[in-house]
């Protein structure tokens, strides 16, 4: 081996770029024995170290996301939940400017009925096209925010999730409802109005808007926010689960299957 080739495995590891390293030798004896020119071999190998970093950095944002497992579009029957419509789903994972706009996606329905399966499967295929998403139930981040406020870092810790192009907040509805975790919710809605996208799942649709914010004029402020640049997902249907189990509780009319 040439002196430059022993000098190599240092070189690389120090600039960081382990997949050059581990391909260089290889890629560099099929070169030698076809006569690339130089720009043709550096090119191969620094495509490899790309391509390589970019999977690794979808695997992190993947695991960062914290979203339900295997909770995906391609295992989501739309024809149980005729009012969601594949198309604008689709659209949305496409990304169709809204994460760029801070906008906003509601999913309402009562338990059972996919709206955390619905929102994490978006969510998934929004890290595919390049976002960062993570999922919370919303009495968890509540509490992290309510002892970050205590101990006076709540706009650290709201700014630090501003990395999260989209930031989901499931269950809504089952947050405590009294002022300390309602103001906490404003701040974060308030930080992220038409810069951050939010998600969120709840039982109740904001119609009955004391049911979600009671109260203050701070909790209408934050529906107003939320509702202002929106999709809204209402999945009125029976739930899946008990479906699924076999359980029927009603007749159902034929749905009309959406494309
Ligand atoms: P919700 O969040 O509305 O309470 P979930 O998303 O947790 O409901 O759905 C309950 C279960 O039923 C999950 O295991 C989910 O994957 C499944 N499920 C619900 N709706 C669908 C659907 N349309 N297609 C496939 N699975 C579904
Ligand atoms: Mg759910």
């Amino acid at each position: 081996m040439s002196c430059a080739a022993a000098r190599l495995p240092l070189i690389l590891g120090e600039l960081r770029l382990p997949t050059v390293k581990r391909l260089w030798a290889t890629v560099a004896e099929q070169s030698n024995k076809e006569n690339w020119p130089a720009e043709r071999y550096l090119a191969a190998v620094m495509e490899h170290e790309l391509a390589e970093r970019e999977t690794r950095r979808l695997d992190r944002h993947r695991i960062e996301s914290q979203l339900l497992h295997g909770k995906l579009l391609s295992n989501f029957d739309f024809a149980a939940v005729p009012s969601v419509s594949k198309a604008h789903v689709a659209a949305l994972v496409d990304g169709d400017g809204w994460i760029e706009q801070g906008a906003n996606l509601l999913l309402f329905g009562p338990p059972g009925v996919g709206k955390s399966h619905l929102v994490c499967a978006i969510g998934n295929g929004l890290i595919d096209r390049g976002y960062r998403v993570h999922f919370t139930r919303t009495s968890d981040l509540v509490q992290r925010l309510q002892v970050a406020r205590r101990e006076m870092r709540l706009p650290a810790e709201i700014a630090r999730l501003d990395r999260f192009d989209l930031l989901i907040l499931d269950d809504l509805s089952y947050v405590r409802r009294d002022q300390a975790e309602t103001s906490v919710l404003f701040e974060l809605i308030a930080a992220r109005y038409e810069r951050k996208s939010l998600a969120l799942t709840a039982n109740q649709p904001f119609s009955g808007r004391d049911q979600v914010f009671p109260e203050t004029e701070m909790t209408l402020a934050a529906v107003d926010r939320l509702v202002h640049h929106s999709t809204l997902f209402e999945l009125n249907v029976e739930s899946y689960r008990r479906r699924a189990a076999g359980m029927p509780l009603t007749i159902r009319q034929p749905t009309k299957k959406k494309d």
